[in-house]
């Protein structure tokens, strides 16, 4: 074994696993299109108070999964945990925001200092949208239409299920807290620790304890829902206006507040039981206060971020991944030894003529057989054989691999034709 290992859970994507990212990264990216989106690409790393600032110094991102470090000018720095927060932070220095709404999406890797297990990573992959200028619930309805559509043409709709919530505006959330911290303070003794700590310093949090004790005691708790400002339930109740005429099933979930400070109003996540206790797939929510609160001007704002890894995990699981993404090679090229140039040539002249086939010759020596071998274990649907004859008369040996026809000769000329029905 090599004396230098990947770092503990920082996987590598080997050959064999990259076809279905990309056609998870392919599918995704296609769809942000269909809905007007535009991609934008920021750092990996940004100053560490930007994250502080908008994720919350009291969350579970901030107060133990980061990873800061000084850099050789000791400013502190830290690996992105998410992307929402350096989507605003582009948006806003480059003015993006100015006067003029916008719709951008994202993908790449985020870095959170977790334990690593199935469908958590330590660095993991997201691909997100974040849309600003937009006040009402009709974008929020929009976004969580496009996550269901998108389940639908990765044929996952029926392992996963759309929670909903609205954590309402920050004034009626406050008092919302006071009465919530007055229950808490009441079972105090019973809570986990983390809950307790967290009464005083961000007493929603408790509300998505994981601990079983903790969330039995929150039965009696004060409900969210009954205490939304009158603009947020207005707002609440068209979101879900909108989602029941379009056909989509959600169950309204009041304890849903997710792990990041900036959210308000709507918040969501899409889960699966097919992963175990990594059930979160996509998340997202609405966080108008956010632009504000990084220095911008009031810009309202939503989004969400899906987790690549555990959506890949089930495609996999589930078999849901189509043959053909698996299949790389749709040509092989194999010859008698003197006739490689004319080999590499014919590749060289159908790459030219049919430009999205995918060719490969074969090269390394070795018999005929040896060579179909190969093509055959290659994955393509055709062998081309050049031996001394064909190289005389211009012509190719055509081989099916994968379908009952038999082997036929034909001029190079006839062989376009052939391959163009690939
Ligand atoms: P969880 O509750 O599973 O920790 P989260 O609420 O921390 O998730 P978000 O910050 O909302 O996650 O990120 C959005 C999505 O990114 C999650 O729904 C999940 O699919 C994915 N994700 C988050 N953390 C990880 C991780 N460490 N490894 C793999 N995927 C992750
Ligand atoms: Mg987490």
């Amino acid at each position: 074994m090599s004396k230098f290992q990947s770092l503990r859970g920082m996987n590598d994507c080997l050959p064999t696993d990259t076809p279905v990212w990309q056609y998870l990264e392919s599918t995704v990216s296609r769809l942000f299109a269909r809905y007007g989106y535009r991609e934008i690409r920021v750092p990996l790393v940004e100053s560490t108070d930007l994250f502080k600032r908008s994720i919350g110094e009291v969350t579970d991102i901030v107060e133990k999964e980061m990873y800061t470090f000084k850099d050789l000018s000791d400013e502190s720095i830290t690996l992105r945990p998410e992307g929402t927060a350096c989507v605003v932070r582009a948006c806003q220095q480059h003015g993006l925001l100015h006067n003029q709404t916008q719709k951008v999406w994202y993908h790449g890797p985020m870095f959170r200092y977790e334990k690593p297990q199935k469908g958590r990573q330590r660095q993991f992959h997201q691909m997100g949208v974040e849309i600003f200028g937009f006040q009402g619930p009709d974008i929020d309805a929009e976004i969580i239409m496009m996550t269901a559509r998108l389940w639908k043409e990765l044929g996952l709709s029926d392992v996963v299920t759309l929670q909903l919530n609205s954590l309402g505006t920050l004034e009626a959330r406050n008092a919302y807290k006071a009465k919530l911290v007055e229950f808490l303070n009441g079972i105090r003794d019973q809570l986990d620790e983390d809950s307790q700590r967290r009464i005083d310093s961000n007493p929603l949090r408790v509300l998505d304890s994981k601990d079983k004790k903790t969330q039995a005691l929150l039965a009696d708790a004060p409900d969210l829902l009954d205490h939304l400002d009158e603009e947020s339930a207005e707002h609440f109740a068209q979101l879900r206006a909108l989602l029941d005429a379009a056909g989509i099933h959600y169950q309204v979930n009041s304890r849903l507040v997710r792990g990041l400070d900036y959210y308000g109003k709507t918040v969501f996540e899409w889960v699966t039981e097919a992963l175990g206790a990594q059930g979160a797939v996509c998340a997202g929510g609405r966080y108008d206060g956010l632009v504000q609160q990084l220095g911008g001007r009031a810009t309202p704002g939503v989004g969400f971020a899906m987790g690549e890894e555990r959506l890949v995990l089930l495609l996999q699981e589930l078999n849901l991944v189509p043959d053909s993404v698996n299949q790389q090679v749709d040509v092989f090229i194999a010859y008698e030894l003197e006739c490689l140039q004319g080999a590499m040539l014919l590749a060289e002249n159908l790459r030219e003529q049919l430009g999205d086939l995918r060719i490969q010759t074969h090269f390394g020596g070795g018999s005929f057989k040896s060579q179909m071998k190969k093509a055959d274990k290659s994955g393509a649907a055709v062998a081309l054989l050049i031996g001394e004859t064909e190289q005389a008369n211009s012509s190719v040996t055509v081989k099916w691999l994968r379908e009952d026809k038999p082997q036929q000769t034909v001029a190079t000329s006839e062989l376009l034709k052939l391959l163009q029905s690939l």
